[in-house]
């Protein structure tokens, strides 16, 4: 895991200031060069592919890419602490399950021209699982831990996933000699091709077990309903996804367990809006505070923080709240929240306020406006 990474952009062999379509094309050539279908058994490319598409994923996003111009690959770290932080799985035009599917052995390397098959019983990682977690607008502010049911497979304990009762072992299929597949022939006259299938007295597994495991009944996986744990880093932002490393589905024959990719889904909050790191609120001040300035109490998700309104204010004026903003999930700093002022013209006045203001009028040169003509009496004035 500690393996220094190559840079994004030169993965996709595109310049950093590559648009989305130079970057769309050159990740359709390198993905379709390096897809393991393409290259079955080739640990290289599937490493290379799964690069491919980290960088993508990365670069194909706005929010993303700005991070990691800014920050690097810790910007947008998948192994963000204990769980990880990654973004989605969004790829495109390729399909989550096919990704898997191809990488861990789900679908198998053999539809492709008619190669061999991976060893039935080779160590194979798990899927990966999807949830979904709903936090507050504020939980997403300061990190929370949330916990989530789920039901995945795991590893039989009883059996250590061999599917032998204790002290038993399974013996190897001697029609297919344990590979799982058979050869069969088909077609005839001058057409007869032969063509794999699974070994039918193994069912594709390449071993024979005679007593099997009671827990799990010789399938060396069991299903269990798990409560998980899900550290929610300080910062997330609607729509992003931790990646919790091997808390997914069990893997065969020894194998890694797969991946949980939590999806978090931020509830809004009335007060702020959020753009990135920054924060946007409003703040309404009466006619009186703008002009005379005053003394302001402005909600943050700290709480409230006293700012000093300068005298004078104009409406639409934005002061900014330095580090007020929204925390990175890598820990590092914070933005600022922006505070636009709205000033409210005062509205049901009584005769005493509205004396006080003509007098206000009458300073500023304004003359003692009379009250406003009714717009009836007005046209009627102009008829005649
Ligand atoms: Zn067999
Ligand atoms: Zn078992």
């Amino acid at each position: 895991m500690a393996d220094q990474k190559r840079d994004y952009y030169e993965v996709l062999g595109v310049s950093k200031t590559a648009s989305d379509d130079e970057l769309k094309k050159s990740y359709r050539k390198l993905a379709k060069q390096y897809h393991p279908d393409v290259n079955p058994g080739n640990a290289e490319a599937e490493a290379k592919f799964k690069e491919i598409n980290e960088a993508y994923e990365v670069l194909s996003d706005k929010d993303k890419r700005a991070k990691y111009d800014q920050f690097g690959h810790a910007g947008v770290d998948p192994n963000f602490g204990a769980g990880g932080f990654g973004g989605g799985f969004d790829m495109g035009d390729i399909d989550l399950g096919d990704i898997f599917g191809s990488f861990f052995g789900g679908g198998g390397f053999g539809g492709f021209g008619g190669q061999r098959r991976a060893d039935p019983n080779a160590p194979s990682r798990g899927s990966s699982l999807r949830a979904s977690i709903t936090i507050t607008f504020q939980e997403a502010m300061t990190g929370c831990e949330k916990e989530l049911s789920l039901s995945r497979t795991e590893t039989c304990d009883s059996c250590g996933g061999t599917g032998c009762a204790p002290g038993t072992t399974a013996e190897v299929c001697s029609d297919c000699r344990g590979t799982g597949q058979v050869r069969i022939q088909r077609g005839g006259g001058g057409f007869a091709f032969t063509s794999t299938a699974p070994c039918p007295k193994c069912r594709g597994t390449g071993k024979l077990i005679h007593q099997p495991c009671t827990d799990c009944r010789g399938a060396g996986q069991v299903r269990r309903q798990r409560k998980i744990k899900v550290r929610v880093p300080a910062g997330i932002d609607h729509g992003q996804t931790i990646s919790m490393r091997g808390q997914g589905n069990g893997g065969a024959n020894g194998g890694p367990a797969g991946d949980l990719l939590v999806v978090v889904a931020v509830t809004p909050d009335p007060r702020f809006e959020r753009d990135g790191s920054d924060l946007y609120s409003q703040r309404q001040v009466s006619f009186t505070q703008a002009a005379l300035g005053a003394e302001l109490q402005i909600e943050t998700i700290d709480g409230k923080v006293k700012y000093n309104l300068p005298a004078g204010t104009q409406p639409g004026f934005t002061f900014r709240l330095r580090g007020k903003g929204a925390p990175s999930v890598n820990g590092r700093g914070r933005g600022d929240q922006y505070v636009t002022v709205q000033v409210q013209v005062p509205t049901n006045l009584t005769n005493q306020q509205k004396n006080a203001l003509l007098a206000y009028a009458e300073t500023m040169g304004e003359g003692s406006p009379a009250p406003a003509t009714p717009v009836k009496d007005f046209f009627k004035k102009k008829k005649k």
